[in-house]
């Protein structure tokens, strides 16, 4: 039953709890103008080109006309917001409905800037444009970096101004997820729901990402083992490319793997574990370093939500939860080391490797070095400083210890070290373009190469440059 526009929409979601949402029309936008639609998500989805680039689809995306199908609500969850649990839920956000995809996946729209919802609290439901084309090319940037994550089908512009600490043009995202089921959604379950609720949430994400699991004896016990894996692998691969999410609070952290929510990330440059760039992190605990704990962090309060599913004696199911969070550490490493020895052209596993890995982070600490750079120069057996040489024998040396030929070392380490990322030097200058004066050229192309980070291609050569490093560049929620 797809209609013509491409619509294809469930609403299967407020069959769980009514404490879960609260169904929420989107708000009107004055003088809605398409910015930068995506083909090949509205492609995946089966959305027609034509139709979203009809006056109709302009309507749906700017919130102003429902799409065929939908039921839209607002969906509530809670939240350790750097460390303080809060009741929560979408302030700014409108779940048209689940889409059926070509390939048969159900996937989330979501409107994200289309209104005040009963959870906006003090705010005002609204997104400026700025940060909703951050998210964009951020989002379009980590799937080319082949990190999961939640995509973009457009950025439509309202036409409203909205305030902040100037007047800033408002805008929508579209924003496509496996689901926007999170960490804080079972939070919210486990604390304002009843136990029957908690688990009609936990039998609805088990079916709808990993309905493998339901021949598990202990299905609850397999999902919180399957989430653990799948953020243990999530944050290996935002390391292994230098990305900081900026604002990993439980609320943001996702049950389907995928990374969500770009407000303050960006990019490291220089290699400091250190590094933070959100302007709210005053403490650091979201730097770059302190990802892979924080991680372990949220899901512990995952594993607490699902206590009373774990067994039927709490003592038990206490037991269970922290045997399994006391894993989370071992599969993280085995992850993170697997990213980092891709990078560095090994195919196999040496006890070693773990040491060699550390020196070279060290030195690239101690010698302020770029990180995707020192990874392309080592790519191209270009890393000619003299504080690396030692290193760079006993890496050769390491090489030579497998089968491998040169060309296949290259290929894999052409294949884990991007060319090109999203520096915050070239986003900055690509959003002021596109913002202040409605020129998308920097944009286009940013994006564009983005696509294809591995791809290696001549065009990607500028962006290797790194012309000015701004010690203090701050990002914000938007
Ligand atoms: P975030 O840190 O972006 O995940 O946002 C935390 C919470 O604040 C979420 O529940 C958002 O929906 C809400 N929020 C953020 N910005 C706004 C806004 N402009 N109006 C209403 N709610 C907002
Ligand atoms: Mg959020
Ligand atoms: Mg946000």
């Amino acid at each position: 039953e797809r209609h013509v526009s491409g619509w294809n929409l469930q609403n299967s979601y407020k069959k769980l709890s009514p404490g879960l949402f609260t169904e929420t029309k989107p708000q009107r936008a004055s003088e809605p103008e398409m910015v930068q639609w995506n083909k090949e998500v509205a492609k995946s989805l089966g959305i027609s080109k034509d139709w979203l680039q009809s006056d109709a689809g302009l309507a749906v995306l700017a919130g102003n006309q429902l799409p065929e199908g939908s039921e839209p609500i607002a969906q509530s969850y809670a939240g350790h917001q750097f460390g303080h649990f809060n009741r929560l839920g979408d302030g700014r956000a409108i779940l048209l409905g689940e889409q059926l995809t070509v390939n048969g996946d159900l996937v989330d729209i979501q409107l994200k800037g289309a209104g005040r919802t009963p959870y906006s609290r003090g705010g005002d439901g609204r997104a400026a444009l700025g940060p909703m084309l951050r998210e964009y090319l951020i989002s379009e940037a980590m799937h080319g970096l082949r990190i999961p994550t939640t995509r973009s089908l457009a950025v439509v512009e309202t036409g409203d101004d909205i305030v902040r600490e100037t007047l800033l043009p408002g805008a929508i995202l579209t924003r496509v997820a496996a689901s926007h089921i999170r960490v804080g959604t079972f939070q919210f379950a486990a604390t304002f729901t009843k136990p029957e609720e908690l688990q009609a949430l936990a039998d609805y994400t088990i079916e709808r990402h990993y309905p493998e699991l339901l021949k598990e004896d202990n299905k609850y016990l397999a999902l919180l083992r399957k989430v653990i894996d799948v953020q243990a692998g999530l944050i290996a691969k935002w390391q292994a490319v230098g990305f900081i999410h900026g604002v990993m609070n439980t609320d943001n952290m996702t049950i389907s793997g995928e990374t969500i929510d770009y407000g303050p990330c960006a990019f490291m440059d220089r290699y400091d574990p250190e590094t933070v760039f959100s302007s709210i992190d005053v403490q650091g605990r979201y730097a770059y370093g302190n990802q892979p704990y924080m991680a372990g962090w949220n899901l512990a309060r995952f594993a607490e939500s699902l206590i009373p599913l774990l067994h039927e004696e709490t003592e038990a199911a206490v037991k269970i939860a922290q045997e399994e969070i006391g894993e989370y550490n071992r599969i993280y490493i085995h992850k993170w080391t697997g990213e980092m020895r891709a990078k560095l052209g090994l195919f196999t596993a040496e006890e070693a490797d773990k040491a060699l890995i550390h020196d070279l982070l060290e030195l690239m600490k101690e010698h302020e070095a770029d990180y995707t750079n020192t990874f392309i120069a080592l790519t191209y057996r270009k890393l000619e400083q003299p504080v690396f040489k030692e290193w760079l024998s006993r890496w050769q040396e390491r090489l030579k210890r497998q089968e491998a030929s040169e060309a296949e070392v290259e290929q894999l380490m052409k294949n884990h070290n991007p060319a090109v990322i999203p520096r915050n030097y070239y986003v900055e200058k690509a959003l002021t373009a596109a913002v202040d004066k409605a020129d998308y050229h920097l944009f286009d192309e940013l994006l564009a190469v983005l696509a294809h980070p591995y791809a290696h291609t001549a065009e990607q050569e500028k962006y290797k440059e790194v012309p000015v490093q701004d010690d203090n560049y701050q990002t914000y929620c938007g």
